[in-house]
């Protein structure tokens, strides 16, 4: 398979048109920002270390029944995806409180919740991806309830499949944004990555931060904390 037109450059992927109408090939590259964009820079190896990383984890999710647009990995970098049309929803599930909950409800980092806790952003750069709620969602039409439910459902079960994943190598799964998409029949389908972009990942003994805090919070350190969460997930 190979890559025809480039459709869409993004902050993190490049997305290519394939020869088949339904496949896309997306090809991670090692940009990283920050802060809806404000803060820019790269973060060598982490194209490579994402990609790997998140087609990884989609076919163990897939393997447990929950239906994702991962195909095939091409290359380091390039993998073919399903096709879909993303709702433009950034599904955020919380097991631990960090960053933005912190934040606006003024409590610290690290307190353990009882149950997992789901809120979704409406994906909007220019608005700077606001918070949204379900009834919002609803009014601007940009899913429809069951969507959302269904959604919901696979975000949770997601979040369980992880959990424990993560906790076999000596991981805390914190937080982490999933994005949901359609295709041609409607079916929602898990997209996007899943990844030390996209997750809070915390060493279960000591804490440390594996993820791109690193990166957000110039702590140092970042190209090794993507290439120690790849050896971890590689070894499992
Ligand atoms: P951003 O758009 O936030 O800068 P990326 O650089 O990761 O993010 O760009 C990848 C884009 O591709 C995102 O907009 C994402 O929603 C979209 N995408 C991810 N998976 C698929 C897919 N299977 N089909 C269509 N679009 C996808
Ligand atoms: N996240 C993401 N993309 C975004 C916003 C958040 O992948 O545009 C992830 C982030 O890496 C973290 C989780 O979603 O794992 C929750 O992020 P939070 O709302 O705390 O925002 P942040 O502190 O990153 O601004």
């Amino acid at each position: 398979m190979e890559k025809r037109d480039m459709i869409y450059e993004g902050k993190a992927k490049k997305v290519y048109t394939t020869d088949n109408p339904e496949l896309y090939i997306v090809s991670y590259k090692d940009d990283a920002t920050a802060f809806n964009g404000l803060k820019k820079g790269a973060i060598a190896g982490k194209g490579a270390i994402n990609n790997q990383m998140s087609n990884l984890l989609m076919r163990m999710l897939s393997e447990h029944g929950v239906p994702t647009h991962f195909v095939e990995e091409l290359s380091e970098r390039d993998t073919v995806v399903k096709k879909v049309s993303i709702v433009p929803l950034e599904v955020i599930v919380r097991n631990i409180s960090a960053g933005s909950f912190a934040k606006r409800y003024g409590v610290e980092e690290g307190i353990v919740f009882d149950e997992p806790t789901i809120e979704f952003s409406y994906k909007n750069d220019e608005l700077g991806d606001p918070l949204i709620n379900d009834y919002h969602a609803l009014a601007l039409k940009l899913a429809t309830r069951e969507e959302i439910e269904t959604i919901k459902a696979m975000a949770f079960k997601v979040d369980a499949l992880l959990k424990e994943y993560f906790k076999s190598i000596g991981v805390d799964l914190v937080d982490f944004k999933l994005e949901f998409g359609r295709l041609a029949d409607g079916t929602i389908i898990l997209a996007d990555e899943i990844s030390p972009d996209t997750c809070r990942f915390w060493d279960s003994k000591t804490h440390e931060k594996l993820d791109k805090d690193r990166f957000r919070r110039d702590l140092g350190g970042v190209e090794e904390a993507y290439q120690e969460m790849m050896k971890r997930v590689r070894g499992k």
